[in-house]
């Protein structure tokens, strides 16, 4: 049975009508004017450490749960994500992964979970580009405790942010690579060369770039060295608090759009109401102005920003189009995760995630999602049908 739908493509802003089982069929000019909703592939998010009050770092979090969270994500657009472990107790990181591998093979729409991104323990112990990481877990690269994560994970660990600061970074980098595991650098204060042979050991992606950062930092370093080389993509968290609007606008041209990624790295208080939460061993602190800090400090604690507010965001600060805000949010990301079948955008055999959304001024507001074909929200009345055809 085929579904249908129509709207004016993001990546041509031509009306088309699309037909999908769980893969795109056919995507054709529409004749007449559609209504002013748009259509573009589902968000892609490469780093959501928690959302809508669960924490995909605690063993614990319950598959119901996790469910409920992934619901949440889908009125935000995000159709596949990755959810991220951070730096921890070793056996703790490898409970959650295996709690997230569980929840990804039992749960209706746990194919949502693309795969995981493990975001340290191997990254610098010092404050500032330590972040709000815990100290004492922070540890050297190690390839055996990467085989224990992947056998918890069931082998969908996918992606590594570590610092290239380590002694055997580059050996470890270049293993991790071998087996189709993209490696990321961040929470870094590495030298030039390390940066360089961390790339040349097969590194393709910087996480969070300009955070995770000393806060007074050398006339040249590591955040230059990574903004410099063409070999590396970047992620930003565009939720105008974690960037200085300047930073974000001459990185996007450093890096290009085509090398420029959009993630949330929210955690488990995003779209939650303000107040004190727990993650993990720390307490952090929603705040009204939706920061989310380590609880009576300042130091940032990931974020409450929801993928669709990132594209508004990066469009109203960075002025970049609405057809480059989304690539930065859908095949860009599908490139650098390796996430086969949606590295195309709205094209016949691309699995059929997709996001409806209306452009109300800068912002953009989700009308509809479908995962692999199945409508996963719909934001209801005076939205255009979508009927099977067949
Ligand atoms: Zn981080």
């Amino acid at each position: 049975m085929l579904m249908k739908c129509s709207g004016r493509n993001v990546s041509t802003a031509e009306p088309v009508s699309l037909e999908f089982d769980s893969v795109i069929q056919h995507v054709d000019p529409l004749l007449q004017e559609p209504e002013d909703t748009w259509i573009a592939p589902g968000f892609i998010d490469l780093q959501v450490n928690g959302f809508a009050g669960v924490d995909y770092n605690a063993p614990e979090a319950a598959h119901e749960e996790i469910a409920r969270s992934i619901q949440a994500m889908f009125s935000t657009g995000v159709t596949r994500f990755f959810p991220t472990v951070i730096t921890g107790d070793p056996a703790r990181m490898a409970a959650a992964l295996r709690n997230l591998a569980d929840a990804r093979e039992t749960l209706e729409n746990g194919a949502a979970m693309e795969a995981f991104h493990v975001e340290g323990p191997h990254i610098s112990p010092e404050d500032g580009p330590r972040g709000a990481h815990p100290r004492q877990w922070v540890r050297p690269p190690d390839l055996d405790e990467f085989r224990r994560w992947q056998d918890a994970a069931r082998g969908n660990v996918r992606l590594v942010t570590l610092s290239p600061e380590w002694p055997g970074a580059a050996r470890y980098i270049e293993q991790l690579t071998n087996e189709g595991v993209v490696v990321s650098i961040g929470h870094t204060s590495a030298s030039r060369d390390q940066i360089e042979d961390a790339i040349r050991a097969g590194a393709t992606l910087s996480t969070h770039l300009g955070n995770g950062a000393h806060a007074t930092l050398a006339k040249f370093n590591y955040i230059f060295d990574q903004l410099a080389a063409d070999r590396l993509a970047a992620s930003f968290i565009v939720d105008g608090i974690h960037l200085a609007d300047n930073f974000l606008r001459v990185a996007l041209r450093a890096k290009g759009i085509e090398r420029s990624i959009l993630v949330t790295d929210a955690v488990m208080p995003a779209m939650c109401e303000p107040g004190l939460y727990r993650l993990g061993e720390v307490e952090v602190e929603l705040k009204q102005d939706h920061r989310v800090v380590l609880r009576g400090g300042t130091r940032l604690a990931g974020s409450s920003l929801r993928m669709d507010q990132a594209i508004s965001n990066v469009m109203r600060i960075a002025g970049v189009t609405l057809t480059e805000a989304i690539a930065m949010a859908t095949i860009n990301p599908a490139r650098l995760g390796r996430i086969v079948s949606r590295q195309r955008g709205l094209r016949g055999g691309e699995r059929a995630d997709i996001a409806r959304f209306r452009r109300i001024n800068q912002r953009i507001e989700i009308v509809e999602a479908y995962l692999g074909g199945r409508r996963v929200f719909f934001a209801g009345r005076d939205s255009s049908p979508t009927a099977p055809i067949l």
